[in-house]
């Protein structure tokens, strides 16, 4: 096993009505920047319940934050901190709102231009401000986790960063929140987070023998509860171990000690900067492809989940090879096409473009292994079509 420090300082407050703590979970006397997405929380009174529970707090409230959040978009709610004189952000909402309130509490204290936090990748580890996180869609992690993706819109590009200093002080996760969701983010949700995993879990060499069984419980309940919390958003059973899967497929503890991989995911941005394709549609086009092209270098993790998590029988490349076959299945099962030509007519230069834009930024090396070579990310991509 690796070498590894865990820090995660976040308090997750999680059931049934837990939005009622609210008030004592934010410090006394903090002027508040409410900031939230295009207006769900108003239809399912997620708003309301909020408010509510910020009586004596002075609040400033912000909302726009689009999907896949815009840097132009976050730095007017960094102009609003500075002039109202804000010193706590509560997020309420998704993997969106929330990445963008951690780009927020970046950019606001940054002594430079934020937009080299993300461009030139810049860690935060101190000088952040304070938020805490009301979660009402449970995918990405980000509500126990201190990293974010947003977009700039004028250059079409989609960056990844984070840092120590932009951990959630606490994150209120309540399941029922789920049930005004539309089916196509709850199948979002569960694909994203199985995706996490498979980042995190399909990596070799990978000595970490407990963190694989943690890996296998998250993507066994996520194949368990998956199709069913689709159906039945109402069912708490399914709603809780959903909302706690996502949470746990990506809060730092099962990436701990082993190498991970997140090519599937610097690739997935593309597709989203290029074609507004979901993040989670993004990751179901490009993982499965992404294990073919680097077979010979998984095949003995695509093994052990093929046994483990299918069932499957063979000799240990038949096993492989029909693993990444079921994680395909399971794609559909959840209703989600794994073709890119499915979601664009426009995608016959895709891979050139990918190819180029990471040459450029010196991405030319990715995964566990550093192997994933500019020439075996034009065939991922190109198998994708
Ligand atoms: P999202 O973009 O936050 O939200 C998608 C849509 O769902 C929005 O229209 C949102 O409406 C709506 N919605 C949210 N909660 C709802 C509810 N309870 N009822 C009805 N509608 C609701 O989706 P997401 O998948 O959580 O986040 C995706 C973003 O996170 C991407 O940018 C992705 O790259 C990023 N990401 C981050 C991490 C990380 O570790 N930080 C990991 C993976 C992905 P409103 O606009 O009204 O809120
Ligand atoms: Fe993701």
């Amino acid at each position: 096993m690796l070498n590894f420090e865990l820090y995660n300082p976040t308090k997750l407050v999680f059931g049934k009505g837990q939005i009622e703590k609210l008030g004592t979970l934010i410090p006394a006397g903090a002027k508040i920047l409410l900031a939230y997405g295009g207006g769900s929380i108003f239809k399912n009174g997620i708003y309301q319940q909020t408010i509510d529970n910020l009586k004596g707090f002075e609040v400033v409230e912000f909302g726009g934050i689009e999907p896949n959040p815009h840097f132009e978009t976050l730095m007017k709610a960094v102009e609003i901190i500075k002039a109202e004189n804000i010193n706590f952000i509560l997020a309420v909402g998704g993997g969106s709102v929330i990445d963008g309130v951690k780009f927020i509490s970046a950019a606001v204290n940054f002594d430079g231009n934020p937009i080299d936090i993300l461009q030139k990748h810049i860690l935060i580890k101190e000088n952040a401000m304070p938020f805490g996180t009301i979660l009402t869609l449970p995918a990405t992690g980000s509500e126990m986790n201190s990293g974010y993706v947003v977009t700039i819109k004028a250059t079409q590009e989609k960056l990844a960063s984070g840092g120590s200093a932009l951990f959630p002080q606490f994150s209120i996760c309540d399941p029922t929140v789920i049930e005004s969701l539309p089916k196509r983010q709850l199948q979002n949700g569960v694909v994203d987070a199985f995706t996490h995993v498979m980042e995190q879990y399909l990596t070799y060499p990978h000595e970490g023998y407990l963190q694989d069984r943690i890996a296998e419980g998250i993507l066994q309940t996520l194949i368990e509860v998956g199709p069913k919390v689709v159906e039945n958003p109402a069912n708490y059973a399914l709603a809780s171990n959903f909302m706690w899967s996502c949470t746990m497929a990506l809060n730092g503890l099962i990436q701990k000690g082993v190498p991970t991989d997140w090519a599937t995911h610097m690739i997935g941005h593309e597709l989203t900067a290029l074609y507004n394709i979901d993040h989670a549609r993004t990751l179901a086009i490009i993982g499965p492809n992404l294990y073919r092209v680097l077979f010979e270098t998984k095949k003995e993790k695509l093994a052990q989940y093929g046994k483990r998590i299918f069932n499957l029988s063979g000799t240990d490349d038949e096993i492989a090879n029909e693993a990444i076959n079921k994680t395909v299945e399971f794609f559909h099962t959840m209703g989600i096409d794994t073709k890119l030509s499915q979601y664009t007519e426009d995608y016959s230069k895709t891979a050139d473009f990918i190819v180029n834009r990471f040459d450029e930024r010196g991405w030319k090396a990715m995964g566990e292994r550093q192997n994933i070579t500019l020439e075996k990310l034009k065939a991922i991509v190109e198998m994708s079509y």
